[in-house]
């Protein structure tokens, strides 16, 4: 799947998806006109060896990181001494060969585009999550997936699901780029929890088919998320009566019913 974006100065970008390991997506940002390139969350770096080796030219600028698990930092240190790419990664946690340490509200220029920091702690304490106002991008790492989210590692649910509730109120159309290939499993829970949810039985043919067809699933939309991903559907009646009724308690905040949704998924 190819995302074009006609920019104000006429560069175009391109942003197209490397596999990695067995489910991971390393985002791969192209600037056709001056043959620059970024990566986002770079876990091994054969991927993006090999794609630099056949489009020579191509010079690899930036390295973008979301949080310090291996599986997507694991390629940064080869990657930054094969190219000097410049390293960009969460002020808090610990992320090898960083250069610009990002917090909350930091803003960034990453091949012309001005990107601005999100942090959003849960699957990690640090985790920050890149967006794109202009273009409506976002990189979230593995805080929101197509009709899921990350575990929780490191945060709390009520951290987890504050994180949640802050990218589900950006604009709809924002390309949501998060960097695993769990929709259709995620999809099969969201069906358990609402059974009688068309969209979510929709979505869920669709992306069977694109699976079965080798696609990739993403990138999702916010829109599309908040309509079939029960982790930012936690405030509706029908998921609050469903996990009260898997539970048989009450819960009393939508931050109670996605810590309960959070558990159910942990052994589904
Ligand atoms: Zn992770
Ligand atoms: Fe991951």
């Amino acid at each position: 799947m190819h995302l074009y974006a006609l920019l104000s100065d006429r560069i175009m970008l391109k942003i197209d998806a490397l596999p990695a390991f067995s489910d991971n997506y390393i985002w791969l940002l192209q600037d056709l006109e001056q043959r620059r390139c970024a990566v986002v969350d770079p876990g091994d770096a054969a991927p993006v060896e090999a794609w630099l080796a056949a489009n020579p030219g191509w010079q690899l600028s930036d390295i973008l990181i979301t949080h310090h698990h291996f599986d997507h930092v694991g390629g940064v240190e080869r990657l930054k001494s094969a190219t000097g790419a410049r390293v960009l990664g969460p002020a808090q946690e610990n992320i090898p060969a960083r250069d610009l340490p990002l917090s909350e509200g930091d803003s960034v220029e990453v091949l012309g585009q001005r990107l601005r920091v999100l942090e959003v702690p849960g699957h990690t304490l640090g985790h920050i999550a890149y967006y794109q106002a202009e273009q409506q991008w976002l990189f979230c790492g593995d805080t929101l997936f197509a009709a899921g989210c990350g575990r929780l590692f490191e945060g709390t649910a009520e951290q987890m699901h504050a994180s949640l509730s802050r990218l589900a109120a950006l604009p709809g159309q924002t390309a949501v780029y998060c960097t695993h290939e769990y929709t259709l499993s995620n999809l099969r829970f969201a069906q358990a929890v609402e059974p009688n949810n068309p969209q979510i039985a929709q979505r869920l043919q669709e992306v069977s088919a694109w699976r079965a067809a080798g696609q990739i699933s993403l990138p999702s939309t916010v829109a599309l998320e908040r309509a079939t991903n029960p982790f930012l559907r936690s405030a509706e009646t029908s998921v609050k009566e469903k996990i009260e009724a898997h539970e048989g308690r009450v819960k009393r905040s939508p931050s109670e019913v996605f810590a309960g949704l959070r558990t159910w998924k942990d052994s589904f």
